[in-house]
Formats: structure tokens, C-alpha cells, sequence
């Protein structure tokens, strides 16, 4: 029996699909979690092709199904509701092996969650510092009984946008700064059918995915200076989209107050120079924090988790060597799927120009839906590692 220990810090998407996969190649695995009530809140999510490839390989790809939605049919319209450009679901599944998924982000932890034996998620339990050194490393971090240390043979940083582990590791690094838009997000019960689809106006965008049973997902982002907050969101997001086409008043009237989410959107624009220092490898939004635009940073979170448990496959002998084909592995595809995110934000949800925005507009209704396809693909057609 091994007992080759790995601590995982922060247990969101990213971190808990570490601990499924490194369990999965034989590791012991501490998920130290600063929440004392971990719960993945922030509504909806779309997971497509790669991210469910990776949920495949960890063996969860049945029991997410079971609790999301397919998402079909769907694309891209203005806000008076005329599509620009459709995908076409049946040509996607040819194409990628399956359509999207609308999934709840309380089902996708849950499902991550039941995954782990309970006594692998330490909750309450704030990461301070790390010391990698050469045989082992040592985590300091505070629980619920005060400050204590831990031993393990590989640490893997997975604490979300404002890593502590990042800015540790690579002090002259930036931090994350703001991608000049503010999202606000809910997920709310809506019987009636809505496709899966985003609406861009002048510098803003509203889109909805059906969750399956009767929920559906919406979200709505403007560019905006950072910091703002509304007395009540809802309403300013009724001032602002409640005009669009149908069915978005329907789903703002539908939306409890209390239940809106709003962020500013925030992404690491310095790239990292590596993903890896010592026994400590960085995963997720920790190691490359992505806008939204191309539903991409969750997916990115599980692809990075499915490789580094490959990699880690041999245990702590081989560690730097593993870290390394990690790295390699990970880095230039998570950062130019981040890159091409950060673009799609300014030439979608950002176009502000009236004539820029009739050029796009044209330039979607041209293009073929197979060319649409094609540029999905390209983020979205993502194997697993074999063997
Ligand atoms: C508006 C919006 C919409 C999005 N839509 C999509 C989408 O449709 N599809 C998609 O794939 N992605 C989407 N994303 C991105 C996705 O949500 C993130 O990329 C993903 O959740 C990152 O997961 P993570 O585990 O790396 O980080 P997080 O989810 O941030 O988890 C980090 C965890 O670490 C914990 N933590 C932090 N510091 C410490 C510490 N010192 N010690 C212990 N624990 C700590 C935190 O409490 C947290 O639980 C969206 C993001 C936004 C903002």
C-alpha cells in the first residue's frame, strides 16, 4: 500500500477534481478548504466537450449527466432577438462527441464532493504558507483548533483567483486585474424552454442555459468601471437588459429578488512563467484565472487535474520530472485558451462602436455554421491523456 500524500489547497471545481484524480493514481489526498460551510454558489455553468472528457476519465461523467442538460439548440443574437449564428447540436456532437452541458455548480461540486471520503475535505482550514523542500514538503495552515503544520509529498495549489500559493511562489508576479466588466449571474425556476444562447448589444451581453428540470441559468455582463454595487441588482439589471427581446424580461421577472450575483471580472493578464515550484504544482484559476467569455476556466480547472494526476501516476519518486510534464503539458494551452477568452470579451460582450457592431453582425450572419463549429472546436477538442 502507498501512503504518498498530497495536500490540495482551496476545494473548489478545480481542487476537488485534483483529489478525485490523484486518488484515482493512488495518492492519499488532504483537501485543506478556508470555507467552514464549503458550497459552490455562483449559479450556472456550461461545461463543454473537454471539460466532460475530463469528468469522463475521472468517472464522473454519469452521475454529472444525470443532474445537467444538454444544451441544444443555440447561438448567438442581437438584442432584438435575431440570430446571428446557430450551432447546430447534431453537427457538434459529430464534430466533439457530445453537445455542451448546462450543469448547476451545486450539482458539480456535489458530484465532485461525493467522489472523496469525507475525511479527505478539511473545512475551516485556512492555507498560511508552504516550504517546499527537497524530500517533502510542509504546509502551515489554521484550523479550527489554531495553527498547525502538515506534511505531504506533493502540494497543489488550487486557491482560486487571488491565490495566496501564486503570490507566495511568484512574488513579482502581478496580481490579477480587472478585464474592464462587471457579471451578474442567477439561477432560477423557468418551466418554459429557452435555448441556449447569448444576446450582444453595445458593450453588453445577456445569456441563458437551460439547467434541465425547470431551471435555467441566465447571466448578464456590461462593461463598467470596477467596484460598482446597486442597492438592489436585480433592478439594475432589469434597467439595463429588461428592454432586450424575449425571453429576457421573462426570466428577470421570474428572478426572486436576493438571489443575483454580481462580479467583477477579474483575470491574471501576466501570464506565469511555470505552473510548478519544488512539490508545488498550481492548478485552475490559481494558475491561470481566464474571463469567462469563452466558458472555458472550469473546463481548464479539470483538464489540468485529469493531467497532473497522469503525470503524478508514479508517485513521490519521480516528482520533479512528473511536475515538469505537467507543466509542459498544461501551461501553453490553458494560457492561449486564457488568451483567446480575454479576446472574445473585447470583440463580443465589449463592442461598443455602432459600426463595429453592424461589421460583426454581418460578419456572423456570412459565416457558415460549420466555420462556427470549427472555431468551438479549437478550445473545446481537448483528449485526456492515455495510458
Ligand atoms: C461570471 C462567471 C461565469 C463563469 N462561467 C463559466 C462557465 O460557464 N464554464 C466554465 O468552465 N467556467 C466558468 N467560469 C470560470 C469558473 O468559475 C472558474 O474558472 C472555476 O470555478 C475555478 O475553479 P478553481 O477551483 O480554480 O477556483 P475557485 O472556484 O475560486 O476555488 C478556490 C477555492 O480555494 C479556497 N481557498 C482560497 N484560498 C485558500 C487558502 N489560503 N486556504 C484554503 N482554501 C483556500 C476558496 O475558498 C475556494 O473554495 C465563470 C466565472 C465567472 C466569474
Amino acid at each position: 500500500m502507498n501512503d504518498w500524500h498530497a495536500v490540495v489547497v482551496g476545494g473548489g471545481i478545480g481542487g476537488l477534481s485534483a483529489a478525485v484524480a490523484l486518488r484515482r493514481h493512488g495518492w492519499r489526498v488532504t483537501v485543506m478548504e478556508r470555507a467552514a460551510d464549503p458550497r459552490e454558489v455562483g449559479a450556472g455553468l456550461t461545461l463543454m466537450a473537454n471539460a466532460l472528457r475530463g469528468l469522463d476519465t475521472l468517472g464522473l461523467g454519469p452521475a454529472l449527466r444525470r443532474g445537467a442538460h444538454a444544451e441544444a439548440p443555440g447561438g448567438i443574437r442581437d438584442r432584438r432577438g435575431r440570430w446571428l449564428s446557430r450551432v447546430d447540436a447534431a453537427r457538434m456532437t459529430r464534430q466533439l462527441g457530445t453537445t455542451a452541458l448546462g450543469v448547476h455548480r451545486a450539482t458539480l461540486h456535489r458530484v465532485l464532493r461525493d467522489a472523496l471520503p469525507a475525511s479527505s475535505l478539511w473545512t475551516g482550514a485556512e492555507v498560511e504558507h508552504v516550504e517546499s523542500g527537497p524530500h517533502a514538503a510542509e504546509v502551515r495552515f489554521r484550523g479550527p483548533d489554531g495553527p498547525r503544520t502538515l506534511a505531504a509529498d506533493l502540494v497543489v495549489g488550487a486557491d482560486g483567483l487571488r491565490s495566496r500559493l501564486r503570490a507566495q511562489l511568484f512574488p513579482q508576479l502581478p496580481a490579477p486585474v480587472y478585464a474592464g466588466s462587471t457579471a451578474w449571474r442567477a439561477a432560477i425556476a423557468f418551466p418554459e424552454p429557452v435555448p441556449a444562447a447569448i444576446t450582444w448589444g453595445p458593450a453588453a451581453e445577456f445569456g441563458m442555459v437551460p439547467l434541465g428540470n425547470g431551471q435555467v441559468y441566465w447571466f448578464a455582463a456590461r462593461t463598467s468601471p470596477p467596484g460598482g454595487h446597486a442597492p438592489d441588482e436585480l433592478a439594475a439589471v432589469r434597467e439595463h437588459f429588461g428592454g432586450w427581446h424575449e425571453p429576457i424580461p421573462a426570466l428577470l421577472a421570474a428572478t426572486p429578488p436576493g438571489v443575483v450575483l454580481r462580479n467583477d471580472i477579474h483575470h491574471l493578464a501576466t501570464p506565469l512563467p511555470s505552473y510548478v515550484r519544488g512539490r508545488v504544482a498550481l492548478l485552475g484559476d490559481a494558475a491561470h484565472a481566464m474571463t469567462p467569455n469563452l466558458g472555458q476556466g472550469a473546463g481548464q480547472a479539470i483538464e489540468d487535474a485529469v493531467v497532473l494526476g497522469a503525470a503524478c501516476s508514479g508517485g513521490p519518486h519521480g516528482l520533479p520530472a512528473a511536475l515538469a510534464a505537467y507543466d509542459e503539458q498544461r501551461r501553453p494551452r490553458s494560457q492561449a485558451v486564457a488568451r483567446a477568452s480575454a479576446q472574445a470579451g473585447r470583440y463580443g460582450q465589449q463592442l461598443r462602436n455602432p459600426l463595429a457592431l453592424a461589421v460583426r453582425g454581418a460578419a456572423l450572419r456570412l459565416t457558415p455554421g460549420w466555420a462556427v463549429l470549427r472555431g468551438m472546436a479549437r478550445h473545446a477538442d481537448w483528449r485526456p491523456p492515455t495510458g
